[in-house]
């Protein structure tokens, strides 16, 4: 299998990125990030379905339960996926899991149409604009 080397995860992976995605260690290529939690693949198309397929994505080929799973790191703004994809007898499957925090988010108003969204868990905030 080709693997696609993340050139510039050193300029994204930095303290501020680990600390607003709530994650603990960013792992290598044999690890993955912790920590990670199964998820429904609604939440990821969600995010699809919002910010089309992330803003980066990374290959690894990680240990999880004395196995080795093939998996995609798909980074958005506020929440990783890793997908670990598999294939039995042609037929490709995958599952999903959020890396780092399910952000919970409290919403204030700084303007109008502009809200700040902060996590009540790890303090991540970004902001939205509702105007059309
Ligand atoms: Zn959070």
């Amino acid at each position: 299998m080709n693997k696609l080397v993340f050139e510039d995860s050193k300029d994204v992976v930095t303290p501020k990125f680990l600390q607003d995605h709530g994650i603990l260690s960013w792992g290598n290529f044999n690890t993955p990030p912790e920590p990670y939690e199964g998820c429904d693949a609604s939440e990821f198309w969600r995010h699809v379905f919002s910010y089309g397929f992330g803003d980066y994505t990374e290959f690894r080929q990680v240990t999880i339960d004395d196995k080795s799973h093939q998996v995609h790191l798909v980074i958005y703004h506020d929440t990783i996926f890793m997908i670990d994809t598999f294939s039995e007898q042609s037929k490709i499957s995958a599952s999903f899991y959020r890396v780092g925090c399910k952000h919970h988010y409290k919403s204030e108003n700084i303007g109008k149409c502009l809200h700040r969204l902060i996590c009540e868990h790890c303090g991540y905030s970004q902001i939205i604009d509702s105007s059309d």
